[in-house]
């Protein structure tokens, strides 16, 4: 089937062993990184094994692209969704009664009703994939109720194997993948989720836009590749900002029309050297193997987030780059976002939890890779390949510096009725006779003008290290800044602050390694 049907040589890591696996009836929990080859784990299987293979994926926009290229190989594929027309969806369901196929994608929503249990019932299932599987952990990121109900597939059909495949998985989400998927017997097959290939880059965010475009430029001229921001706004005015430079790009964002989405998805799966500039609604599932660069001009939410975004580079195994321009403000904004989110305490201190991790991986001083592969509970070797083995970061006592910020803002959050955020704390620090600041005698302060040693933007540097560590806070709508429990540690000089220095001058690109 491989040689036959798919065109490949030899299977790749696990493969064979899972197909094996599959065929013999087995389920199996596969956790591979993206572009590490799943679908032919599930694909070969239904072509070996008797009756249709049925897969559930939570793509809907794709799986009309997927039943092509199947098609295009010579295999029987067909799909239900919701956005399928009557007559094409009852051709669909006869064509699966009489065996006429050798894999069904099905929407997770489908397998609700009535009807299509009814359905299956009428036909024969060679087996179950489940991509996506994440999709039914709470605590991942990528959470959706649909896939809850995919634990009745076990009991209603005990006879059919189970595949389960994502390309994220903590051991926290691994194990909730398999308790409530019903997946107790399955083998689990988990691939090494390093991506060598990948260049990890974090710089400290200056001027994004200007940053975004000295990239491209100097390195990725010419090339594909995906640029993620938060807002919609920011897509589209990133997009026409590179657009205005020579560079071409296209927004992707849910906010835009279903046909002007789809078509952008086309022409950058079609053209070359397109960049998209998208929220993360872009990108699951999307099968381009000449993305040279994954670009964040805003900081993911959690490090599986961006763990799948940035594994979008590079599937065909070549040099590429994953670069998150990272500051101050990012973190502000996701501490209030989390602060102001609906729901309760215990989802709140997920929200954290997956934050504090990403800002870890952002502040570190080792090898980015080896903590990355930590978080998902692997060991790595330094790997020369990312910007803190190629320049290592120097550390240095921030105690002290810690303690003069903490005591200005101790002082500043003294004057009950005014709210001020980091940029007056700088301010009095490097004692700057600002309009703001002799408007409320903060240059009477005592700690007024206490911090010379440091520059402005070494100071940003701190407090944003201090935030990301909690050893401070913002607070309501102005980004006030408050002490935190863990800030009278340092005050009172029982803790020791190591910081991460601060580039004196933009972070110059590290030597890649030719090819
Ligand atoms: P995933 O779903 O894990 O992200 P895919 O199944 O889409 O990965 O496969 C990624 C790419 O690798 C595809 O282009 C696929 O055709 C290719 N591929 C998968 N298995 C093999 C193999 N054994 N040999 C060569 N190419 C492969
Ligand atoms: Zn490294």
């Amino acid at each position: 089937m491989l040689h036959r049907v798919f065109g490949y040589s030899s299977f790749r890591g696990a493969q064979q062993e899972i197909v094996e696996h599959v065929i013999g009836g087995g389920d199996a929990l596969v956790l591979m990184p993206t572009g590490g080859g799943k679908s032919l784990c599930y694909q070969i299987p239904a072509l070996v094994r008797e009756g249709v293979g049925v897969v559930v994926s939570p793509l809907i926009a794709l799986m009309q692209d997927q039943v092509d290229a199947l098609t295009e190989l010579g295999v029987r594929a067909g799909f239900l969704n919701s956005t399928q027309a009557p007559d094409e969806r009852a051709r669909m369901e006869s064509a699966f009664v009489a065996g006429e196929l050798d894999l069904l994608y099905l929407a997770p929503e489908r397998l609700r009703s009535d009807s299509t249990l009814r359905l299956l019932d009428r036909g024969r299932i060679s087996l179950f994939a489940i991509d996506e599987a994440h999709c039914v952990a709470q605590w991942g990121h990528d959470f959706r109720p649909d896939y809850l109900a995919l634990s009745m597939l076990h009991e209603r059909w005990p006879d059919v194997p189970r595949i389960a495949l994502t390309a994220t998985a903590t051991e926290a989400t691994h194990a909730e993948i398999a308790e409530r998927l019903n997946l107790a017997d399955a083998k689990h097959f988990v691939s090494s989720f390093d991506r060598p290939n990948i260049q990890y880059r974090i710089v400290p965010k200056a001027e994004p836009q200007r940053q975004l475009l000295e990239l491209l430029r100097t390195e990725h001229a010419g090339d594909a590749g995906i640029v993620y921001c938060l807002s919609r706004a920011s897509t589209e005015k990133t997009a026409q900002s590179l657009v205005d430079n020579g560079i071409p790009a296209l927004p992707y964002h849910a906010g835009l029309d279903a046909r002007v989405r789809a078509a952008n998805q086309a022409r950058f799966l079609r053209e070359d050297g397109l960049v998209m500039v998208a929220t993360i609604a872009f990108g699951m599932g999307i099968d381009k193997p000449d993305v040279r660069f994954v670009a964040h001009l805003d900081l993911p939410k959690s490090v599986e987030g961006y763990y799948q975004e940035t594994g979008r580079a590079g599937r065909d195994g070549l040099p590429s780059t994953a670069w998150l321009a990272y500051g101050l403000q990012d973190v502000v904004q996701q501490r209030k976002m989390i602060a102001g989110s609906e729901g309760d305490d215990a989802y709140r201190r997920q929200l954290t939890g997956h934050l504090d991790a990403m800002l870890a991986l952002c502040e570190t001083v080792e090898c980015r890779r080896v903590q990355l592969l930590a978080y998902f509970g692997q060991r790595g070797e330094p790997c020369s390949n990312c910007d803190t083995c190629l320049n290592p970061p120097e550390t240095w006592d921030g105690t002290v510096a810690a303690q003069k910020l903490l005591s200005t803002v101790y002082r500043l959050k003294s004057e009950r009725r005014q709210r001020f955020g980091a940029g007056q704390s700088i301010d009095i620090l490097l004692g700057k006779q600002t309009p703001k600041v002799t408007q409320f005698d903060h240059d009477a302060l005592s700690v007024f003008g206490i911090g010379t040693e440091l520059t402005d933007g070494e100071w940003r540097g701190v407090v944003r290290q201090l935030l990301a560590r909690e050893l401070l806070m913002v607070e309501g709508d102005y980004s006030t800044l408050a002490l935190t429990e863990a800030s009278a540690d340092v005050l009172r000089g029982e803790r020791r602050v190591m910081l991460r220095r601060e580039p004196s001058r933009p972070a110059r690109a590290p030597k890649r390694p030719k090819q």
